[in-house]
């Protein structure tokens, strides 16, 4: 039986509302996905009333950014109780933080197309933005947003256009996030009762060396099936999470049809629900 442990929806930078993302994981078969929004579990109400429904389980679950030496990573909490009031808060202060960073992405997002192309170049609008983001219903707004808008503006053609153009690591949108060390990411987590996740570990330069000091800080698990990673790459994740006795965990990190994030589709890579149960025997041990 087939599960899906990293999923965006409306309530962050994901295309699909919450139900909808249901929808697609029952029609697929799955019989368990977890809703990963950045910095936001406001999808997950929903999705919960839509897996009953659906005969989907729904976990909890969250994916919160923090800072190393030259970088960011991604870390998942799972299991997360969505009513711990300081963890809502906190949640709360990271969009607002968000908020600040995307005004900032608009306007040197829109000062780059000037530059290239002159006073008639296409612009962004930051309220336009804010109303993809639903800002108003509490969304999370990161740079997904812009690049929509970007396209809608008809300064790029998509989503991975956006990206490699303008938004990219380096690139003139390139906005650093207010800085998060991974050990507080990592309590907040635990301390809403969640088990704290490495995403994507390959994306986090010398992530084997590092791995050490997380897992002292609380560091639960591993996200070791992901995207499009070859055999040999989750063969080596699974035996570092041996060694430092890590649940692993998988998922997709689908955003959407045609967003150019994750694997690009709900349940690939193949994730099996066992990974669920060792999550769960690990929640159990706090
Ligand atoms: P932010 O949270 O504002 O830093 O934006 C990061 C998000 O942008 C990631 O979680 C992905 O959803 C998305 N993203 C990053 N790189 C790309 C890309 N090349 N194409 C499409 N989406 C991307
Ligand atoms: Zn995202
Ligand atoms: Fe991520
Ligand atoms: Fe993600």
């Amino acid at each position: 039986m087939r599960i899906d442990l990293h999923l965006h929806s409306t309530a962050s930078d994901g295309t699909l509302t919450p139900e909808a993302l249901v929808d697609a994981a029952a029609s697929l078969g799955l019989v368990a996905i977890a809703l990963t929004d950045h910095d936001s579990v406001g999808g997950v109400a929903a999705a919960t009333r839509a897996g009953i429904e659906r005969g989907v389980t729904v976990v909890p679950g969250v994916e919160l950014s923090a800072d190393v030496p030259g970088g960011d990573c991604h870390i998942l909490g799972y299991l997360v109780d969505v009513g711990h009031a300081p963890f809502a808060a906190w949640l709360a202060a990271r969009r607002e933080a968000r908020i600040t960073r995307g005004v900032e992405i608009v306007r040197r997002v829109n000062a780059a197309l000037r530059s290239r192309s002159g006073a008639g170049a296409p612009q962004a609008s930051w309220e336009s933005v804010a109303r993809r983001a639903d800002l108003a219903g509490g969304g999370s707004v990161g740079r997904p947003h812009v690049a929509d808008e970007l396209v809608a503006v008809g300064a790029v053609a998509s989503r991975e256009e956006a990206f490699a153009s303008l938004l990219g690591n380096g690139m003139a949108g390139d906005v650093p996030s207010a800085k998060v060390p991974p050990a507080q990411v990592i309590a907040v987590i635990r301390d809403a009762g969640g088990v704290a996740v490495l995403a994507h570990p390959t994306y986090l330069p010398d992530f084997a060396g590092r791995l050490p000091d997380l897992v002292a800080c609380g560091l639960g698990g591993l996200e070791c099936l992901y995207g499009d990673y070859a055999p040999d790459v989750v063969a080596g994740l699974v035996a570092l999470a041996g060694v430092h006795d890590l649940v692993v965990t998988g998922g997709s990190d689908f955003h959407g049809p045609s967003t150019g994030a994750g694997s690009g589709a709900i349940g690939v890579p193949l994730v099996p629900d066992s990974v669920l149960e060792a999550l769960a025997r690990r929640h159990g041990r706090g």
